[in-house]
């Protein structure tokens, strides 16, 4: 005799009947409940677990999958080094051990304090682990050589074409400079032994338009090629992984559909700060233009922020479905 879970019969059952609003009906009950459990853990915690940086609102890439308004009003563009300080200060004093991500919505690269802020961050913050998010068009030999020796500990970017023309028709940045500044990245990290772990993502132009615009472009999915490449010169701790649900965000202007569905982003909306160039604390990384503000950390610590009464509504309405109370990004937020 076969045995079914209880949780797996209901499904069985569902799918059977198969009343689509039934599934969505169940969908947000569990989001409902996973949501009280995951807000109850970090509702009440004093600091957040990691501090994402926007040092800079602008890019010079043009990702396909990427907003064109992003970043668009954000004054000013880049965060100036005495604010990032007061951030990091404060981490100090909080002897915070947790992750700084120097990426939001932007190429911190761009920033020309940027090895200011990293460095200071690294000196005043010993324990922390430092990531950065970047279009690699600036990790040249001697930025990738820095970088390594103020031991930044993970490196994150996308790969999104194995030739110059699907990589181009994806982001609009030149392939074989690309191309070069990872050899060129990988091959001093083994020469200098460094520890830092690569995180490549991989999503096409073609995957793209056919998962969420839902059209054919004359260009082909080339991510094999990609893997087939890149994969034998990585380490084993690195990790290269293909994008299977891209985000909507780009769409969500055009379409302004009300939200329905739960929010994807709640597990890092409780546990990350993401604090912008002019200092707004706000609420998730999906909101490129910074609408929905918890505070500023120029007129208040992180820890006040942290634990103000906006925040903690914020995620009760986020846990709730509340998304119309939100406001924007998230009244109408596509994923
Ligand atoms: S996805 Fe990142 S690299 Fe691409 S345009 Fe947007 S901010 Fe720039
Ligand atoms: S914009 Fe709002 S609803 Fe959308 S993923 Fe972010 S927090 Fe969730």
């Amino acid at each position: 005799m076969v045995i079914i879970p209880r949780e797996k019969f209901i499904n069985r059952a569902v799918r059977i009947v198969n009343p689509s609003i039934i599934t969505l009906k169940m969908w947000k009950y569990r989001y409902k409940n996973r949501a009280k459990k995951l807000i109850a853990t970090s509702i009440d915690a004093k600091f957040p677990e990691s501090l994402n940086l926007s040092l800079s609102a602008i890019c010079q890439a043009k990702c396909i999958y990427c907003p064109s308004e992003r970043g668009k009003g954000i004054k000013p563009p880049f965060m100036p080094f005495q604010l990032a300080k007061k951030v990091v200060d404060e981490a100090s004093e909080e002897n915070f051990q947790g992750i700084v991500r120097f990426s939001e919505n932007g190429e911190a690269l761009l920033n020309k304090d940027f090895f200011s802020i990293f460095e200071y961050c690294r000196k005043m913050l010993p324990a922390s682990r430092s990531v950065l998010y970047t279009n690699m068009a600036l990790v040249d030999k001697s930025t990738g050589r820095a970088l390594l020796a103020n031991n930044l500990e993970e490196l994150n970017f996308n790969i999104d074409g194995a030739s110059a023309v699907t990589y181009e028709a994806a982001k609009k940045l030149d392939f074989e400079t690309f191309k070069k500044n990872l050899h060129d990245f990988i091959d001093s990290r083994n020469k200098l032994g460094a520890k830092c772990r690569i995180h490549i993502d991989i999503l096409t132009a073609q995957k793209y338009m056919a998962m969420v615009e839902r059209k054919r472009i004359d260009l082909p999915d080339d991510t094999a090629e990609v893997i087939k490449y890149w994969k034998p010169l990585l380490n084993k701790s690195d990790i290269i992984s293909v994008v299977d649900k891209p985000y909507k965000w780009a769409l969500r202007e055009k379409m302004k559909n009300p939200k329905t569905v739960p929010c994807r982003k709640l597990s890092k909306v409780v546990r990350e700060c993401l604090i912008g160039p002019n200092g707004n604390v706000y609420l998730c990384c999906l909101d490129y233009q910074q609408k929905c503000v918890i505070g500023n950390v120029i007129n208040n610590s992180i820890k006040e922020i942290w634990s103000s009464s906006r925040r903690k509504t914020l995620l009760r309405f986020l846990g709730e479905l509340r998304f119309e109370e939100i406001g924007e990004p998230c009244a109408f937020c596509l994923d």
